[in-house]
């Protein structure tokens, strides 16, 4: 076996314990507890964990995904987020190599990911972390260009967040509240420092896209909840109206058919926006984590 290999081995087993660690740090940064104390218990039975009950993804297999003592099931976010920050280590250092910038990159992936998972579960975001995201994406530009490279990256942090700051404030013209939240406002700023002013704009036009990838399934999904069926048939006779029309009938009666259930469409969704409570923010932050990966692993 090469040194390569081997190496990539141990990053891969590294990555295992760190997702292990960050499960902790997710659950325990939305609940304000410390990090390294106390030690890990069952959420449910708060009965203290053996050790080997902490070894990533095994100890789901052999206690067969349920709490030892209690019984309690316990969640596959668990080992999915082993299995996932395994994966973000192994390609980082498989891309980058051993070379100082995939230990950034393995660092601003484990950042993202934290902010994500507790993004998505209750949409709180420690601002903290985005705050060290972007000292880290400071140091980075100063070791690869030096003292023009601190600039671009100050000037990409104050890009980043004054563009989220104002897109956020659109929400005020349209729905009468922020269209995001503030955290979305210091990660963006924060993936400002760490691509610098000529890319950052790119980065988050990257993240509108993104955000339409979960945008319309929650939105539905929550209009089906609240039981607004005149939004829910208007969609999909919008869209059954319209892949019609492309595909068998272009006559003037089908683009009726799509002009009347789209215009019912707009009225559902401008009453949802204007009904829609502090709880139905849309997290944003996963969105921008997305556009991150792509422009470091893609475009970079
Ligand atoms: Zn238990």
């Amino acid at each position: 076996m090469d040194f390569n290999t081997y190496l990539l081995i141990w990053v891969c087993i590294f990555g295992l314990c760190m997702g292990s660690f960050y499960n902790v740090v997710i659950l325990r940064s939305l609940s304000g507890e410390s990090i390294v104390f106390p030690p890990s218990k069952c959420p449910k039975c708060n009965h203290k964990l053996y050790p080997w009950h902490n070894i990533p993804v095994l100890s789901y297999i052999f206690l067969r995904g349920r709490c030892y003592f209690c019984k309690e099931k316990i969640s596959i976010q668990y080992p999915i987020i082993e299995l996932l920050t395994m994966f973000m280590f192994g390609y980082s250092f498989f891309v980058f190599g051993s070379s100082y910038k995939t230990c950034f990159v393995i660092f601003w992936l484990s950042c993202l990911l934290i902010m994500t998972m507790t993004d998505i579960k209750e949409k709180l975001v420690d601002c903290n972390i985005a705050i060290i995201l972007a000292i880290s994406g400071i140091i980075y530009s100063w070791l690869s260009l030096g003292l023009s490279g601190v600039l671009y990256s100050v000037l990409g942090l104050i890009a980043g967040a004054v563009i989220m700051e104002l897109f956020a404030r659109l929400g005020f013209l349209i729905a009468g509240n922020r269209a995001m939240g503030e955290a979305d406002t210091y990660v963006a700023g924060a993936l400002g420092a760490i691509f610098g002013v000529k890319s950052i704009v790119f980065v988050l036009c990257l993240s509108l896209f993104a955000s339409m990838l979960f945008i319309l399934p929650i939105f539905l999904y929550n209009k089906y909840k609240e039981n607004d069926k005149l939004t829910c048939i208007s969609f999909i006779l919008f869209t059954l109206s319209l892949v019609t029309f492309y595909t068998l009938f272009q006559n003037v009666w089908m683009l009726v058919c799509v002009g009347i259930s789209g215009l019912f469409l707009i009225y559902g969704t401008m009453r949802g926006i204007r009904t829609a409570k502090r709880k139905n923010y849309l997290p944003y932050v996963p969105a921008l984590a997305i556009a991150a990966v792509y422009y470091i692993f893609l475009l970079h």
